[in-house]
C-alpha cells in the first residue's frame, strides 16, 4: 500500500513537472522523479503533450464536458481528439470509476490541461439520498480526484441532472447541467449527436456528452461538432474558464444550476 502511494506521488510529480504548472510540493520529489526515468517511458511521452489554445474574448465560447469516465478507452479517445484539435475540455468523473488504471487517464487529461470535476460516487439518484449521503458522494470522489491530481473540484454535475434542495444545501460546488444530444443512446448515430449539439451552440453553453466506456459514436462526433463550432467562431474553453471569461461568479451555496454562463449586465 505505501509502496503503490509512493509510486503514484513520483508519477503526480512527473505530470506536473511536464506540464509546467509544477507547485512547491513536487519539487522536493524531483531527484527520485529523474533516476526512475529509465522506468518511466510512458508518462515521459505523456508530458510531452499540452493542448495549447489562445482565447480570444470578444468571440462567443463554448464549453466540451464529458461525464462518466473516467476509463482506459473511450477517455483516451476523447482525449487523443482533444489533442488533435488543441481544445481543452472539462471532465466530471464517476468516483467509483477511478482505479489504478483510469488514473492514469485522469492524470493525463489534467496534464493536457484539462479540468476535472465531480459527477458523485456511484451515479444513483441522489435526490433520494439523505444529506449525510449526499456529502458522502461528493467528499469521496472530490478526495479520489484529490489524491490524483492534488485539485479539488470546483462543480458537480448531478447523475441524470436530477437535483432537489437537500442536494442544493448539502453540496458546496457550482451545479452545471448543459446542452445534450442523448449520446448515451446507441440509437443516435454520430451525425445526429453533432447536429443536436450544433443547433443548440450558442455563446457562453456547456455542451454535455459522455466519455462512457464504448461510447465511440462520440468520439465520432467530434470532429463535427469541433469543426464546425471553430469555423463559426467559437472559442472554446474549460467550465472554470467560462465563468471567469463572463465575469460570473462560482455560486456554491446558490440553488441553481447552469447550462448557459451569461456575461453579467
Ligand atoms: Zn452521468
Amino acid at each position: 500500500m505505501k509502496i503503490r502511494n509512493f509510486v503514484a506521488i513520483l508519477a503526480a510529480a512527473v505530470l506536473f513537472a511536464g506540464c509546467g504548472s509544477s507547485g512547491s510540493e513536487s519539487s522536493k520529489t524531483t531527484s527520485e522523479g529523474s533516476s526512475q526515468g529509465s522506468e518511466s517511458s510512458q508518462t515521459e511521452e505523456v508530458k510531452e503533450e499540452k493542448i495549447v489554445y489562445e482565447v480570444d474574448q470578444t468571440k462567443p465560447l463554448i464549453a466540451l464536458t464529458f461525464d462518466d469516465g473516467p476509463n482506459t478507452t473511450t477517455t483516451n479517445d476523447v482525449l487523443d481528439k482533444l489533442v488533435e484539435y488543441q481544445v481543452p475540455a472539462t471532465f466530471f468523473l464517476i468516483g467509483n470509476n477511478i482505479n489504478e488504471q483510469s488514473g492514469e487517464t485522469v492524470k493525463r487529461a489534467y496534464a493536457l490541461g484539462c479540468e476535472i470535476e465531480n459527477h458523485s460516487l456511484t451515479h444513483s439518484y441522489m435526490t433520494e439520498f439523505t444529506e449525510d449521503e449526499i456529502k458522502a458522494e461528493i467528499e469521496e470522489t472530490n478526495k479520489r480526484i484529490e489524491d490524483l491530481i492534488g485539485v479539488t473540484p470546483k462543480f458537480f454535475r448531478p447523475p441524470y441532472i436530477a437535483v432537489n434542495v437537500t442536494m442544493y444545501d448539502s453540496v458546496d460546488q457550482t451545479f452545471i447541467a448543459g446542452i445534450g444530444a442523448n449520446d448515451w443512446d446507441d440509437s443516435v448515430t454520430a451525425e445526429m449527436r453533432a447536429d443536436k449539439i450544433i443547433e443548440q451552440a450558442k455563446d457562453g453553453a456547456i455542451i454535455l456528452l459522455h466519455d462512457a466506456e464504448g461510447n465511440s459514436m462520440t468520439v465520432d462526433a467530434l470532429d463535427e461538432i469541433i469543426t464546425t463550432l471553430k469555423d463559426q467562431g467559437y472559442q472554446f474553453v474549460t467550465v472554470e474558464e467560462l465563468f471567469k471569461y463572463k465575469g460570473v461568479e462560482l455560486s456554491p451555496l446558490d440553488s441553481r444550476i447552469y447550462t448557459f454562463v451569461e456575461a453579467q449586465n
